[in-house]
């Protein structure tokens, strides 16, 4: 790629896209370990739901035909001959004039084509006189009888066997999130493990001979590792198995080393924050050149200039095999720009390899008003950290046209590459586009929504 040309976000995120052969492998995995991620085959469901008719209240199974004269005034008597718990099969069948007590999810027995629920009963005993209140709750003992207040329809309160799903039905598609619900689903239907694809392994690795793990002295030059920790939590959020390779001196060797360990840990991708500018200690581009191709990008954002991009296999890998080769990323130290372009290029490329599908991959987009003027460099795309107005329930406040109020996170001050604080309070990119200079309050503009819409 020619490194004196400003490529566009677009150009940027082909190239990174091009270079992935697809999703990471299909893994058998628990249930319950299968959240977040992404189906890989398409699941069926083994069983019909529900596997058999049962009731949907607490009440009696009855002969819909033997109270079909019942009315408020004048109910209809049945022999209440036994019930049916959740759990039990049944073991008496229904006869004319005769109602077992049934549970809510408790198998409909023979003989029986209705439910009628308990609160439009009364229970009797021996004798014939109310053995309770009319619509007793039925966890007291066993009435002899039952008076029944309404007319019943055949069917009525029953969930029938395949009413939810048909035994074979596929219920999960692949490139499906397994949500809490999906999760419930499947469960549902009997499965304990799902066939999803592996977590992505991305090893993250911070540069700087400045730069000091958090809680370690800073000395009179030392700074804390923003980048190392914030880019764990942006890969896992991004449904990746973050990998720490440490912090690494401004030294050829030590970067060159961590980054190995990354390769031969079998990463899907490297991200290396720092180092990759054109200072006389910037090494990581030619560490990454030690193991394959890369390319320094100028891409046409800010903030995010400049930006590494290629591929790497750990030493011995000539690439003959199936591992298809690591996904290198070299993003600039600033904070803000290492966020920034994690947004822009490697969290949807953590997606593809995660098993996303492409409508999936990238974050809701909407449309705001500024309520700040912005100024920007010129011919480049800013993505401006912005909050926005909300209700009092929380839901971003519209305009008459339906778009959100956006301010500049930090106020004017807020929108240096390095400026963390205003970071931690953004909601949403605003994008002013390269043609812009500056935007006065009131311009509309593209918003790409962070964690919460
Ligand atoms: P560099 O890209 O290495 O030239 O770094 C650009 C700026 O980002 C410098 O001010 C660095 O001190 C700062 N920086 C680099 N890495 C980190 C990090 N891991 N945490 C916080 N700041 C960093
Ligand atoms: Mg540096």
């Amino acid at each position: 790629m020619n490194a004196d040309r400003l490529l566009s976000v677009e150009e940027a995120r082909r190239a990174v896209f091009a270079a992935i052969s697809g999703a990471t492998p299909a893994e058998v995995a628990w249930l319950i370990e299968a959240r977040g991620r992404v189906v890989a085959e398409t699941v069926t469901s083994p069983i019909a739901l529900p596997p058999w008719d049962n009731s949907a209240m607490d009440g009696y199974a009855i002969r819909a035909s033997d109270v079909a004269e019942a009315t408020e005034d004048g109910p209809t008597r049945l022999e209440v001959i036994g019930e049916v718990r959740a759990g039990q099969a049944p073991e008496v069948t229904v006869r004319r004039g005769s109602a077992l007590r049934i549970a809510t999810g408790a198998p409909v027995p023979p003989g029986a084509d209705a439910v009628v629920p308990v609160e439009a009963t009364t229970p009797l005993d021996a004798g014939g006189a109310p053995a309770g209140p009319r619509g007793r709750d039925a966890t007291g003992p066993l009435p002899d009888g039952v008076l029944v207040h309404t007319a019943t329809p055949v069917g009525g309160s029953i969930r029938r066997a395949g009413s939810d799903l048909a035994a074979g039905t596929p219920i999960l598609g692949p490139g499906t999130v397994v949500t809490p619900a999906a999760l419930s689903l499947a469960a549902g239907v009997g499965l304990d493990q799902l066939n999803v694809h592996r977590r992505p392994i991305v090893g993250i690795l911070a540069t700087g001979d400045e730069v000091r793990s958090p809680g370690r002295d800073l000395g009179p030059a030392g700074i804390p590792d923003a980048n190392g920790p914030g880019l764990v939590a942006l890969v896992e959020e991004a449904g990746g198995d973050p990998r720490v390779l440490g912090i690494a001196k401004d030294r050829l060797d030590d970067v060159k080393s961590r980054i190995c360990a990354g390769l031969i840990e079998g990463a899907d991708a490297l991200i290396v924050s720092g180092g990759v500018s054109v200072g006389p200690y910037d090494v990581v581009r030619a560490a990454f050149e030690a193991f394959g191709t890369v390319d320094l990008w100028r891409v046409a954002v800010q903030p995010g200039k400049p930006f590494a991009f290629g591929t790497g296999r750990a030493p011995g890998d000539d690439g003959t095999g199936d591992r298809p080769a690591t996904l290198v990323f070299g993003l600039p130290g600033n904070p803000v720009s290492t966020f920034v372009t994690f947004e822009l290029f490697v969290r949807p490329a953590i997606r593809r390899l995660g098993g996303h599908r492409d409508d999936d991959l990238f974050r809701p987009i909407d449309r705001a008003v500024l309520r700040d003027p912005v100024t920007k460099s010129s011919g480049r795309r800013a993505f401006v950290r912005v909050t926005v107005a909300r209700d009092r329930d929380g839901s971003p406040q519209r305009d008459d046209g339906g778009r959100v109020l956006a301010s500049l996170a930090g106020g004017a001050g807020g929108q240096g590459s390095h400026v963390l604080s205003a970071l931690a309070t953004a909601e949403a990119l605003a994008v002013i586009p390269e043609s812009d200079d500056s935007l006065p309050a009131g311009a509309e503009v593209e918003l790409w929504w962070l964690d919460r819409a």
